[in-house]
C-alpha cells in the first residue's frame, strides 16, 4: 500500500502545474532544475501545502524554484568525502559509523545537504552491508551505527530486517539509530506495515536499542498521521530523536522555532539539534540565514521553552565536527566543538570575530 503511495509521487513539471500555475518560462526553467536535481513529494505532504500562499513554509521546503539554478556553495559541505571508507560507509566520529542504505525519500526537500545523491545516479550507496558489519566489527570504539541516505525507512521491511539482523552480534555496538522524514512525509508507511513494527519491537526488546532521527522542520509538519505513526513507534520501544535545519522562509522566527520545540516535547520526541543551513550548492541562497540571526532566533526561542524543550544544541555540522553555536559577545561570536573529526579539537572553546554577513564557520576571518 504504502509503496503504491510512493508510486503516485509528484515527480513531473506537468503534475506540479496541476497545483500551482506555472507560466511557460517557468516550466522551461524548472525542468531544468529537475533534470540535474529530482522533484518528487508524497500525495499527502501535497495535501498539507496552501497552494495559493506563496509563502507557504512547506512549499518552500519540497517545491522546486528556479533560484537553485544558482551556483554557488558546496556538494560536500561537510567533508563526507573525506570520511567515507568505501562506498556508502563514513567514519568521521570514532564512536559512530554512518551507512548510506539508498539514494531515495518519501519526498525530496529542496535543501537537502545531500542533494548531490539523493534521487540521481549515485556510486555512493553501500553495495554490500557485510562490508559495513566486517567494519564495525573490527573497530571495538564504534559503539552506535546511524543508517541514513536516502531515507532507509523506503526500504522493504525485509532489507531492514536483514541490516538488523547482520548488526545483532556486534557486542561493541549499544544502538542503532535510523535517519528518516518517512513520518512526515509517507506516514502509512509506519502506520500500514504490522511487520516493521514487530521487528523493530523486537529487537528493542530483545537485542539492540533502535533510535529514530526525524527530521521535522515546522510544527505543520507535525499532523494526526505523523502524531499516529510516533505513537506506534513508541509502543514498539523506538526512542525518537529530532534535528531541524534552520531555513530562510520556513522556521526563521523565534515563535515559530519555539512551537515547534514545545510540540515534538508534547508528543514524545526529544528535540536533539537545529542545525545552521549548509552552504550547499544549490541551496544557500534561498534557504541560509546568517549565524547572527540564526543565533538571535534560536535564543529569542529559548525564552519560550522549558528545559526540556530547550535542550537542543545549534550546531554547525563542519567538515572538522559538530560546533555548537554558543553566543555573540564584544563583536566576538563563540563557539564549542561538540563532535570532532580530529583530538585537538575535542571540547575547544573558541572565537572569531563577528562578520554579520557570514553564514558558516569558513566565512569568518
Ligand atoms: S529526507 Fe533527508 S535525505 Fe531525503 S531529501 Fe530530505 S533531507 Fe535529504
Amino acid at each position: 500500500m504504502w509503496r503504491k503511495e510512493l508510486q503516485n509521487n509528484i515527480t513531473t513539471i506537468a503534475e506540479l502545474d496541476d497545483f500551482q500555475d506555472l507560466s511557460k518560462i517557468e516550466k522551461i526553467k524548472l525542468k531544468k532544475v529537475i533534470e540535474r536535481h529530482p522533484m518528487s513529494i508524497s500525495q499527502f505532504y501535497a495535501s498539507l501545502i496552501d497552494w495559493k500562499d506563496p509563502k507557504d513554509p512547506l512549499k518552500k521546503m519540497i517545491v522546486p524554484t528556479c533560484d537553485e539554478l544558482k551556483l554557488s556553495g558546496s556538494y560536500d559541505t561537510s567533508g563526507e568525502k573525506s570520511n567515507t571508507k568505501f562506498f556508502g560507509f563514513q567514519h568521521k566520529y570514532e564512536q559512530t559509523a554512518l551507512v548510506l542504505a539508498t539514494n531515495q525519500c518519501a519526498s525530496y526537500c529542496r535543501f537537502c545537504f545531500r542533494k548531490r545523491m539523493v534521487g540521481k545516479h549515485t556510486q555512493e550507496v553501500i553495495q554490500n552491508f557485510k562490508h559495513a558489519v566486517d567494519y564495525i566489527q573490527a573497530h571495538a570504539e564504534i559503539n552506535n551505527v546511524l543508517i541514513t541516505g536516502g531515507d532507509p525507512l523506503t526500504l522493504s521491511t525485509e532489507i531492514l530486517q536483514t541490516f538488523l539482523e547482520d548488526l545483532e552480534d556486534i557486542s561493541h555496538l549499544d544502538f542503532i539509530r535510523f535517519g528518516t522524514k518517512v513520518p512526515v512525509f509517507l506516514p502509512d508507511r509506519i502506520i500500514e506495515d504490522p511487520d516493521l513494527i514487530e521487528l523493530i519491537s523486537d529487537y528493542n526488546r530483545y537485542k539492540k536499542q533502535i533510535y529514530f532521527v526525524l527530521q521535522i522542520d515546522h510544527p505543520r509538519e507535525i499532523t494526526l498521521e505523523l502524531k499516529k505513526a510516533v505513537d506506534i513507534l513508541k509502543r514498539a520501544g523506538v526512542i525518537l530523536n529530532n534535528q531541524t535545519v534552520l531555513l530562510k522562509g520556513v522556521n526563521d522566527r523565534p515563535e515559530v522555532l519555539a512551537k515547534l520545540q514545545n510540540t515534538l516535547v508534547s508528543i514524545g520526541i526529544n528535540p536533539y539539534y537545529v542545525f545552521q543551513c549548509r552552504p550547499v550548492k544549490r541551496v544557500k541562497r534561498q534557504y541560509q540565514i546568517t549565524l547572527e540571526e540564526g543565533l538571535h532566533i534560536v535564543q529569542k526561542a529559548k525564552t519560550f521553552l522549558n528545559g526540556h524543550s530547550k535542550r537542543f544544541k545549534y550546531v554547525m555540522s563542519h567538515r572538522t565536527g559538530k560546533i555548537e553555536i554558543l553566543g555573540i559577545e564584544d563583536n566576538n561570536i563563540y563557539f564549542k566543538y561538540h563532535q570532532a573529526k580530529k583530538s585537538r579539537n575535542f571540547n575547544r572553546f573558541f572565537h572569531k570575530k563577528l562578520d554579520k554577513k557570514a553564514c558558516w564557520l569558513d566565512d569568518l576571518a
